[in-house]
C-alpha cells in the first residue's frame, strides 16, 4: 500500500516506521504540505496521510481522487482543513485519529499555565545571562483561584482535574455537559458570561467549527475578569487575534499561551530563524511580556505520537486488506 506522507517531520517518519513493522505499507515521505498544486505529487500512491495544516479542499480532493488515491488519513483529531463532503461525493474515504493521549495535550496546557504565571520562560533567560534578579517574576497561587474550562470533552476534563489538584476551583461550560463527572470531581457548570466573569484562568478545549470560530472576540474579552490568564491548546481560530492584541495592550488580560494561532499554517513547525517574520499579528503578540507562545506542539509525547502513528498505520491496513477503519475514525 503506497502511503504519501506530506509534511512530514523527523518524529512522524520515525513513528510512522515504527508502527508498519511487519505491514504492507510503503512510505513515501513528502516534506512540504498538501495542497491543490502538490496534490499531483501522490501519483501512485493508494493513501496520503497529512496533518493539521495541509489544504485539503475539493480541488486538492479532486486531484487525488483522479490520481487513484482512495484514502486520506489524517494524522490529527480535528479535520477543519477537510472538505469532508466533496471528499464523500468524490468516494474518498477520510479517517483521523479520534483518540491518541489526551494526557499530552492536557499536560502540554498546564504546563504553559505554570510557566505563564511562574514566568518560567523570563527566569530560565535571565539565570543564562547571570541575571539572578527576582523582580518583575511575581506570580499567584492557583490555590484558591478559580478556572474556567472551556468544553468538558477529553482533553478538557484532564485539564480540570490536574487543576482541581492544584486546589483550584473548576467551572465548566460546554453545551453537552457531563454532570455525572462533575459531580464526582466537584466542578461546577455555569453559563458562558459567568465561565468568562469568575475564572482567573480561562482555558480552551473545544473544536474549531463555523460556531466556534472567534468564540473568544472583543465582546467575550469585555467580560473577561480582568487580570485572567488565558490558554489555547485547541486551534488558532477560536480566537480573534486583532481583539486579544488590543486586550493585551489594554492591560485587561494578565497573560496568554498559545499552542495554536490563527495564521500558524506555513509558519509553526518551520524553523523560520534566518527570515523576516511577515505576520505583524504574530510579531507585536511576541512582544508582551505577558505572552507565551509555542508551535503547535502540545501533542508532542512518545505516548501520543505511538498511538497517532498506529492509528494511521492501522487505517491504511483496513483499507488494504478490506477490513474495519478503527471504529471511531471513519469521517465519510
Ligand atoms: P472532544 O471532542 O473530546 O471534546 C470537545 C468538547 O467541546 C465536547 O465536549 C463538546 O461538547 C465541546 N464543545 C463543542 N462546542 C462547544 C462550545 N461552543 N462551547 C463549549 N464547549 C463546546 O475533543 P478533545 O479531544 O478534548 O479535543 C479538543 C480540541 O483540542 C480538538 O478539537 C483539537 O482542536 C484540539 N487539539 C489540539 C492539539 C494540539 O496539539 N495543540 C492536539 C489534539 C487536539
Amino acid at each position: 500500500m503506497i502511503t504519501a506522507v506530506y509534511d512530514t517531520k523527523p518524529y512522524d517518519r520515525e513513528h510512522l516506521q515504527r508502527a508498519s513493522a511487519n505491514r504492507d505499507v510503503e512510505w513515501r515521505f513528502l516534506e512540504f504540505r498538501l495542497t491543490r498544486e502538490t496534490a499531483p505529487l501522490a501519483q501512485g500512491a493508494h493513501a496520503v496521510c497529512v496533518f493539521v495544516n495541509d489544504q485539503l479542499d475539493r480541488r486538492c480532493l479532486e486531484v487525488l481522487a483522479a490520481q487513484g488515491v482512495k484514502l486520506v488519513a489524517l494524522r490529527c483529531t480535528g479535520f477543519n482543513n477537510v472538505d469532508v463532503a466533496a471528499a464523500k461525493a468524490l468516494n474518498l474515504v477520510v479517517t483521523r485519529v479520534p483518540v491518541y493521549s489526551p494526557y499530552a495535550v492536557a499536560e502540554h496546557a498546564v504546563a504553559l499555565l505554570l510557566t505563564l504565571n511562574r514566568k518560567i520562560h523570563r527566569a530560565y533567560s535571565r539565570v543564562r545571562e547571570l541575571n539572578f534578579s527576582l523582580n518583575g517574576l511575581e506570580g499567584f497561587d492557583l490555590h484558591g483561584k478559580t478556572a474556567g474550562i472551556v468544553g468538558t470533552g477529553k482533553i478538557g476534563r484532564i485539564v480540570a482535574q490536574i487543576l482541581r489538584g492544584f486546589g483550584m476551583k473548576v467551572l465548566a461550560y460546554d453545551p453537552f455537559p457531563n454532570r455525572d463527572w462533575a459531580a464526582e470531581q466537584g466542578i461546577e457548570y455555569v453559563d458562558a458570561s459567568s465561565l468568562a466573569g469568575f475564572s482567573d484562568v480561562l482555558s480552551l478545549h473545544i473544536p474549531l467549527t463555523p460556531q466556534t470560530h472567534h468564540i473568544i472576540r472583543a465582546e467575550i474579552l469585555d467580560l473577561v475578569k480582568p487580570g485572567a490568564i488565558l490558554i489555547n491548546v485547541s486551534r488558532g481560530a477560536l480566537i480573534d487575534t486583532k481583539a486579544l492584541i488590543e486586550a493585551l495592550k489594554t492591560g485587561r488580560l494578565g497573560g496568554v499561551a498559545l499552542d495554536v494561532y490563527e495564521e500558524e499554517e506555513g509558519v509553526f513547525f518551520e524553523d523560520l530563524s534566518g527570515q523576516v517574520l511577515q505576520d505583524d499579528d504574530l510579531a507585536r503578540l511576541l512582544t508582551f511580556p505577558n505572552v507565551l507562545i509555542t508551535a503547535h506542539q502540545a501533542f508532542l509525547t512518545r505516548e501520543a505520537l505511538a498511538d497517532i502513528a498506529g492509528t494511521t498505520v492501522a487505517n491504511i491496513n483496513a483499507l488494504a486488506q478490506g477490513t474495519a477503519f478503527v471504529e471511531g475514525s471513519i469521517l465519510t
